[in-house]
């Protein structure tokens, strides 16, 4: 059983590639300092997989600390290092603290890597680094764009490093991730207020917001409101497998986009909620929010062929699956 470092492993999309690793017969060795995920999740996961994981509460930019866990392991073929900030507007208020995040982490990763053999990594990268599109759907060969935020610059810095490092890495490109594993008992234990779309809804709806205020609705879209490829995350966790399958078998740099190559506004998502969960949500119009991207979405064709991955789960699931971890979280009963 092939061992895996799973940096962040406790953490959102971290998580739920642990359960999917486990699932695909890998061993997953989680690497997480806690800083924005919760034990908690290591207790959900062990009750999904029904079997006990080795996990080290550390750093990863501590070298030492690292290298340590390196060796003490032994064999492990490949890292996923999806231990970085995440909060776009935070890294606005604090731009150093994400450079020196989630550049240095990877910085570490790969000189450990490297003192101890390792060649293989997949990287969680961002769509951001596409910045606001000119043509749409966006393939992984779109340029990238002048980055909206210190957030989306560590993800284009990140990636022009792991194209000059000697190792063999895929960068995945997330558009959207939403929902959660269908359990309800893993996801996102960040300690930022969220400020994504489907957690704000969610908090409405069990009744920590009155509103969900939607950030215009005059773009040049459909129904006036932003579009976003949102992917439900087992969908995504899923595809760091294949990704890890296609990597063993064709060494070398690789490039996918991880999306759904479908578009859905705002609106739709606020009613697709409503629907799936029969539960009324209250909304307003409210102001653009600054360096918002008006519509994106993915062309997935490439992860579609080469790591014989597809996103296969509905909005309509997403939203349920989404309502359930809002509920699990707060102790509510399922
Ligand atoms: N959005 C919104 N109200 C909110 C949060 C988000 O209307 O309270 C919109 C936002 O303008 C964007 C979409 O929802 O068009 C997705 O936003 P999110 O922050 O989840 O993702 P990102 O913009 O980073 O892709």
């Amino acid at each position: 059983m092939s061992k895996i470092l799973v940096t962040g492993g406790l953490g959102y999309i971290g998580s739920h590639t642990v359960v999917e690793l486990d699932k695909a017969g890998y061993t997953p060795i989680i690497i997480d300092n806690l800083s924005n995920s919760s034990t908690k999740n290591i207790i959900g996961i062990e009750q999904i997989i029904q079997k006990k994981l080795k996990w080290y509460n550390i750093d990863c930019k501590k070298e030492d600390a690292l290298n340590q866990v390196l060796l003490k392991e032994g064999n492990i073929h490949g890292a996923i290092h999806f231990a970085a900030y995440k909060s776009v507007e935070e890294s606005i208020k604090y731009p150093k603290k994400y450079h020196d995040n989630n550049i240095g982490s990877l910085e570490v990763l790969l000189n450990c890597m490297r003192k101890n053999n390792i060649k293989n990594i997949i990287f969680s990268s961002s769509c951001t680094v596409y910045g606001n599109p000119e043509s749409l759907p966006v393939d992984e060969n779109t340029p990238f764009k002048k980055a909206e935020s210190p957030y989306s610059e560590t993800k284009q810095i990140c990636e022009n490093i792991l194209k000059r490092d000697s190792c063999n890495s895929v960068i995945l490109r997330y558009f959207n991730p939403i929902g959660c594993h269908n359990s309800g008992l893993i996801g996102d234990y960040s300690n930022n207020k969220p400020t994504n779309l489907v957690p704000i809804i969610t908090e409405t709806a069990i009744g920590k917001r009155d509103n969900v205020t939607i950030f215009g609705d005059n773009y040049n879209t459909p129904d006036g409101t932003c579009i976003r490829d949102y992917i439900h995350v087992v969908d995504l966790a899923q595809s760091h497998t294949k990704a890890l399958n296609y990597l063993i078998k064709n060494k070398g740099k690789h490039v996918f986009n991880i999306g759904t190559g479908k578009g859905v506004s705002v609106k739709e998502i606020i009613n697709a909620f409503i629907k799936a969960n029969n539960i009324k949500i209250n909304y307003s119009i409210g102001k653009k929010r600054s360096g918002d991207i008006e519509k994106i979405w993915a062309n997935c064709n490439l992860a579609n062929k080469k790591l014989n991955w597809k996103a296969k789960k509905s909005i309509n699931q997403s939203m349920i699956d989404a309502w359930k971890w809002e509920q699990h979280k707060n102790n509510h009963v399922i």
